[in-house]
């Protein structure tokens, strides 16, 4: 599956895929095609190999992401509100239950981890993205080092992220469990282009408890081509 349609499979909207009621008179998720799908991986599970390893990536996508995915389609069943995307939900998440917060973001951080990780080592930065890592940061070393520190002093589980925000400037955040820098109850909102997965469950058989080695090994695998897509195709909107 190219990465045209792993992203576009990963966006499926479910605008106007609720009925208003069934046998019951509850509300009804109209059909399962209708319902958020486990994105394929742009990759194998040893693509990423010896930086993250195969029972690493296959647990964490075929376990956890699909985990996320189905809960997610759980939730889903009980609202009866117009919902258009997976990003409408997450904008609004403040009116929504836990059990959605934490699986529309499990299922919008996971297919975006997955997309800008590579197996393709030594990615840089495009010439715009890097320019403006400059102006902001001083330097790529620098930034990775700022996004290290947010990963590393995550408490418990969540993730570090880049992103960017309303007046196009970029930032480094982290937020705790599932939560992303796209819900309306962060500190900072902005459109996340890079997110590092703090989850044991990302690291803990190849690394232990060791987080630190895994920050440091993750920046081989960064897709740094796709983090510029996504903070370029950002500035167009
Ligand atoms: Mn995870």
């Amino acid at each position: 599956m190219n990465r045209k349609k792993f992203i576009k499979t990963t966006a499926l909207a479910v605008g106007g895929a609720f009925i208003s009621s069934n046998a019951f008179g509850l509300p009804k998720f109209y059909s399962e095609k209708t319902a958020f799908e486990l994105p394929q991986l742009p990759y194998s599970y040893d693509a990423l190999n010896p930086f993250i390893d195969k029972v690493t990536m296959e647990i964490h996508h075929s376990k956890h992401h699909q985990g996320y995915v189905n809960k997610l389609n759980i939730a889903l069943e009980v609202i009866t509100a117009k919902i258009t995307s997976l990003e409408y939900i997450l904008r609004n998440i403040s009116d929504y239950s836990t059990a959605l917060r934490n699986n529309a973001g499990g299922h919008y951080n996971h297919s975006l981890f997955w997309t800008i990780l590579t197996p393709k080592k030594n990615s840089n930065p495009s010439e715009k993205l890097l320019a403006e890592i400059i102006r902001q940061f001083g330097s790529l070393e620098n930034l990775k080092k700022l996004i290290t520190k947010a990963a590393s002093n995550r408490f418990g589980s969540g993730w570090a992220w880049l992103s960017v925000d309303a007046d196009e400037n970029l930032f480094v955040s982290s937020t705790p469990n599932q939560d992303n820098p796209l819900m309306n109850i962060v500190e900072r909102q902005g459109r996340p282009i890079l997110g590092i997965d703090v989850w044991e469950h990302a690291y803990y058989l190849k690394y232990n408890n060791k987080r630190g080695d895994y920050l440091s090994a993750i920046w081989n695998i960064i897709d740094w081509v796709e983090v510029s897509n996504r903070y370029e195709n950002y500035l167009l909107k």
